[in-house]
């Protein structure tokens, strides 16, 4: 919707006003405040609403961008929030994590002269905007009330399996989500921290589906508590989709590895989001570390070094390539900075040394060089031999990527995966080798985003209601 008042022709974004770097490296309250009405107003004056809508395109839900932008442009933010939400169930999530930047912003028009719109940073307000009212939602359905005994099941609370239920609930369908965990939102929950993402916008957006008919049982496993083959013969589930992550750790086989102190990233940010290793009165255990060294460059190692550095470390992030090729999201890496965090680029830890009582004491490490792009079309970091070097450290933590958990593939007869663990699925339907079961998200592209996680359990709740419904 194009701005009757002409648009905003300013070449910046609004800025997002943010803690001061020196404040929030010592606590875990939201870094990035979010935009007043006057600034979003602003900001959604520079949409041109183009009529090609490139944004559209590379948003991997297809919400219309345009039309919600003219709506705060035209300060009718309830308005831009309920168009959102008939593409995006979790808006208040994905306006804080989605890397824009490579999807709807790197295809906005004004970014050919100057930066794009802040798409991100406006589906946020409009987000926040609509759960400041404190409105009942309105939308409730009752759950089955279209589709009689029609149930599906889905394994796993992740964005995949949320934007899957949240969908089939809106079609009418009776959905339970089998988790793992005891809390619900994969991820969302146990993986990125709260001053990122605070934890009251994940379960509030989970109520939302709730308030739906989405029912979620936690502490459940699939493939130990219930096994897939019972939610149909047992339970008479019509249909299940598995969006179960890749939540398993990889570690670099490296000696000293199992020195005390050293964590897989996952680990220690689920003792820290999850078990709340950061406040006062947690039971959690977690070694405070005075010098972590995190291994790795995405954005999971740059959550890690953030929390380490808010319980008090001197942090030092090592990794193997150049700074340009670093996967972690730009606006992390510059607030990682801005709060103390020390980079080694073109480095590779070899082993891991400890003291006598077996703890982490150094970190030994290769400088590299860049050569050929390898396989994933990155510049292949190869050792420069002689070149070792130790770094002091009494805490390492690893964050070289993430794997499925083999649990349901041996628990699943006739399940086709992935040499690495992927359960093998349609990229268009999610449908897997076995009929009933689809699959989405993390646990059949590896780690991936929150936003095509949700894309994928978005596109398999309309195949599965084709299915059961048999058009
Ligand atoms: C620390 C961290 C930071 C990240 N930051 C970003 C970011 O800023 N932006 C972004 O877009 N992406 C980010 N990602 C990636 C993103 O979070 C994932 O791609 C996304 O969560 C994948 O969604 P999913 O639903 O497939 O899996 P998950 O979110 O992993 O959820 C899977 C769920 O399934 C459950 N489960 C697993 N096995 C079973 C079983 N057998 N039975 C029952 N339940 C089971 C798990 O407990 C989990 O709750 C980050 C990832 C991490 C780890």
């Amino acid at each position: 919707m194009p701005n009757a008042a002409g648009p905003n022709m300013v070449l910046t974004k609004n800025e997002m006003p943010v803690q001061d770097p020196k404040i929030r490296s010592g606590n875990f309250f939201e870094v990035a405040l979010g935009y007043t009405e006057s600034q979003a107003a602003d900001e959604a004056k520079r949409c041109l609403g183009c009529k090609n809508k490139p944004c559209v395109s590379d948003c991997p839900v297809n919400i219309d961008i345009p039309a919600f932008i003219g709506e705060i442009a035209a300060g009718d933010f309830e308005k831009a929030y309920e168009i959102i939400t008939r593409y995006n169930a979790l808006p208040a999530i994905c306006g804080r994590v989605c890397p824009q930047e490579t999807q709807c912003e790197g295809s906005c028009i004004r970014g050919r002269r100057g930066e794009p719109v802040a798409i991100g940073r406006l589906e946020r307000f409009a987000a926040d905007y609509h759960n400041a009212q404190e409105k009942p939602d309105d939308r409730k359905i009752t759950a089955a009330e279209k589709h009689g005994g029609n149930r599906v099941a889905v394994v796993g609370s992740g964005p995949a399996g949320l934007a899957c239920a949240g969908n089939l609930a809106r079609k009418g369908y009776g959905v339970t989500i089998f988790e793992a965990l005891h809390v619900e939102g994969g991820v969302l929950s146990y993986g990125i921290p709260e001053f990122r993402l605070p934890k009251a916008i994940v379960q509030k957006e989970i109520q939302g589906l709730k308030n739906r008919g989405v029912e979620i049982a936690v502490n459940t496993v699939i493939g130990k508590t219930l096994t897939i083959d019972e939610l149909f013969d047992t339970y008479g589930y019509k249909a299940v989709f598995i969006g179960s992550g890749a939540g398993l750790p990889k570690f670099m086989n490296i000696p000293g590895e199992n020195l005390n102190g050293v964590y897989s990233a996952n680990e220690f940010l689920t003792r820290i989001n999850l078990m709340k290793a950061y406040t006062v009165d947690s039971s959690t255990p977690i070694h405070r570390g005075k010098k972590v060294a995190v291994v790795g460059g995405g954005n999971v190692a740059m959550d890690a070094a953030r929390c380490a550095r808010r319980l008090g470390a001197e942090v030092v992030v090592i990794y193997r390539r150049t700074e340009k090729e670093l996967p972690a999201r730009l606006e992390e890496v510059e607030h990682a900075k801005e709060e103390g965090i020390v980079f080694q680029f073109l480095t590779n830890p070899v082993s891991i040394t400890g003291n006598e009582k077996g703890w982490v004491s150094k970190i030994i490490c290769q400088k590299m060089v860049l050569s050929e792009p390898d396989e994933s079309g990155r510049a292949r970091p190869v050792p420069l031999e002689g070149s070792e070097k130790e770094t002091e450290a009494d805490c390492v933590i690893m964050s070289i990527g993430t794997s499925p958990n083999p649990l349901i593939k041996s628990t699943t007869a006739g399940l086709d995966m992935q040499k690495w663990g992927g359960i093998i699925a349609d990229e268009k339907t999610g449908q897997t080798s076995r009929r009933g079961i689809f699959a989405g998200g993390d646990a059949v592209t590896g780690a991936a985003t929150v936003i095509l996680a949700m894309g994928a359990g978005k596109k398999a709740a309309e195949a599965i209601d084709a299915y059961i419904t048999g058009k």
